[in-house]
């Protein structure tokens, strides 16, 4: 393992999640919306996801900016960080399966919108939350420079921490005692911790 490959793994994994995600991002355009919450809010927090998932770490690995916060790279952290990159992306790809036209990038309800409690998210209400925190991860593992390494951590952090109380309250409203009984036998993140 050396830093040049560290990279290129993040890399592919970006473009694998992407892979991923197209076929519902395409399908999700064309499913009717029974209400949304899809606000300048809501995409100063997709943007501050995407600028820290996204844009830092890629403009790292492009051209090394900023190359004042780089510290020693460890092989053993980099080997780490690959297996919870491929780990996050088995995650993506199966809660988009169980979500299915019910997946939203924004918070939205759709027509004939259903409460899954099944698979993955019997266990937790946020399986791809998980995931995204898992690259999170992946890319502080994988890049040893301070920032471009923990911006993932940060963006999508932020997004978690002002969305998820809003998603809850949008899922209550929408589903009533059904999410609220689902909320007390499941946890946000990760089964029997958070
Ligand atoms: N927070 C979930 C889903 C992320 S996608 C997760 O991390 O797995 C966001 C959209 O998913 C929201 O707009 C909401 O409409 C929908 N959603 C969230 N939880 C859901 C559930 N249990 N069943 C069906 N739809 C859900």
């Amino acid at each position: 393992m050396t830093p040049e490959i560290a990279k290129a793994i993040l890399v592919i994994g970006a473009v694998s999640w992407f892979v991923i995600r197209l076929p519902h991002q395409k399908r999700s355009w064309k499913t009717a919306i029974r209400s949304s919450q899809r606000t300048t809010r809501e995409k100063l927090l997709l943007t501050c996801s995407l600028t820290g998932l996204g844009f830092i770490p890629f403009l790292y690995v492009f051209s090394g900016f900023p190359r004042f916060a780089d510290y020693a790279f460890q092989p053993v952290l980099a080997w780490l960080g690959t297996a919870m990159f491929a780990a996050s992306l088995w995650l993506f790809y199966r809660v988009h399966k169980e979500l299915g036209r019910n997946w939203s990038d924004s918070l939205e309800v759709r027509e004939q919108h259903k409460l899954v409690t099944a698979g993955l998210y019997r266990y937790v209400r946020h399986p791809m939350y998980t995931a995204f925190f898992m690259w999170a991860v992946a890319q502080a593992l994988l890049l040893p420079n301070w920032i471009a390494g923990f911006s993932g951590l940060v963006g999508f952090g932020i997004l978690f921490l002002f969305r998820v109380g809003r998603e809850e309250q949008m899922m209550l409203d929408a589903f009533g005692e059904e999410y609220r009984a689902y909320m007390t036998r499941t946890a946000r993140l990760i089964p029997g911790i958070y």
